[in-house]
């Protein structure tokens, strides 16, 4: 990992047009990420463009220095193209392959669609990534790119509480907070500044749980209307399947959501279960314990809850 980080730096180095980009619909991990370069790449004088497809961002990450930087138009001609935390090229939403491009990544899945690929799925954000390649390289980390690993962390974790925390993680966290994060500050952004209408969908979500396999998985559903009648957007169902999954029996906690484009699975479980290979059977990606992926042109939520209950009553069944 060492060798392809300072691969990569010298790669960074030798480019002047540098696009930042993430996979669309970013969580704070996929922003995080992106936006940490930002500053770093300016000071050593780079033309840099940060790039997601998605619009509106989702503003709960509006806090995250250079926010406000991300567009949604790619330059003409750069040299350079670093994706972070995208499991596939397709995820990025630009068509052209790029002269040259860096793929950043702890997804599980992730296709190598690199010309260099820098994945460690052992790592808890796609920030640690990026964090572990600027020490390969002695860099120094300024306040703001702090501000954007740090959150990535936070997000991706639960707040530090999956399994991927480790020591490491928490000595990452300590000399983030040393370059300048006040973990106040990012938990009052992320989690302290909630939608009325958030609350009023998970409310009418909650009333669709359905368990079955003895309790350890559970299904939870979101309607159009239910986001109509609630005035809810998409960012607001973020959070639902984590909290279906903290319900005490269940393994595997699924949310379905009804896009405009199919169903939108999101698959987390607690303790055993490895949720991304239902995801990758379905088209989609993730991680062993959070994955998702669209059913696309399928609108019945009780067929897919069907093939899902097929697909996850073997799995929860072996206990470690
Ligand atoms: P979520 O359920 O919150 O959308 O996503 C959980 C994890 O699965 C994230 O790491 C996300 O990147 C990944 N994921 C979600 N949907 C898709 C998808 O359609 N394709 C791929 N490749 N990964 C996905
Ligand atoms: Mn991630």
């Amino acid at each position: 990992m060492q060798e392809l980080f300072k691969k990569a730096w010298k790669k960074i180095l030798e480019s002047k047009n540098i696009v930042l980009a993430a996979h669309i619909n970013p969580d704070g991990d996929a922003l995080g990420s992106s936006l940490s370069l930002y500053p770093i790449l300016k000071e050593i004088g780079k033309k840099v463009t940060i790039f997601n497809v998605t619009k509106p961002l989702p503003m709960y990450l509006d806090f995250l220095p250079n926010f406000d930087k991300v567009t949604d138009k790619l330059p003409k001609n750069y040299d350079l193209l670093i994706s972070f935390d995208c499991g596939s090229f397709d995820r990025l939403g630009i068509e052209e392959r790029p002269k040259f491009l860096i793929n950043i990544d702890h997804h599980i899945s992730n296709t190598n669609y690199g010309d260099i690929n820098i994945i460690d799925p052992k790592a808890a954000s796609s920030s640690q990534v990026v964090y572990n390649m600027l020490k390969a390289n002695n860099v120094t980390i300024p306040k703001e790119s702090a501000i954007c690993i740090y959150t990535a962390l936070v997000t991706d974790t639960g707040s530090f509480q999956y399994e991927s925390v480790t020591d490491k993680v928490f000595e990452m966290a300590a000399d983030l907070v040393k370059c300048g994060v006040k973990p106040d500050f990012v938990a009052k952004m992320l989690f302290q500044r909630d939608r009325l209408s958030r609350l009023r969908l998970l409310a009418k979500a909650y009333e669709t749980i359905e368990l079955c396999c003895e309790g350890k998985v559970a299904f939870v559903e979101v309607t159009k209307e239910m986001m109509e009648i609630t005035g809810a957007i998409k960012d607001d169902t973020d959070t639902i399947v984590n909290s279906v999954r903290a319900i005490a029996s269940v393994e595997v906690a699924c949310m379905l959501r009804e896009d405009e484009d199919g169903i939108k699975i999101s698959l987390r479980s607690k303790n055993y279960a490895d949720v991304s290979k239902i995801a990758v059977k379905y088209g989609g990606g993730g991680h062993i314990r959070a994955a998702g992926a669209t059913i696309k042109d399928e609108f019945d939520f009780e067929k897919v809850k069907n093939m899902l209950k097929n697909d996850l009553k073997e799995i929860v069944k072996i206990e470690e």
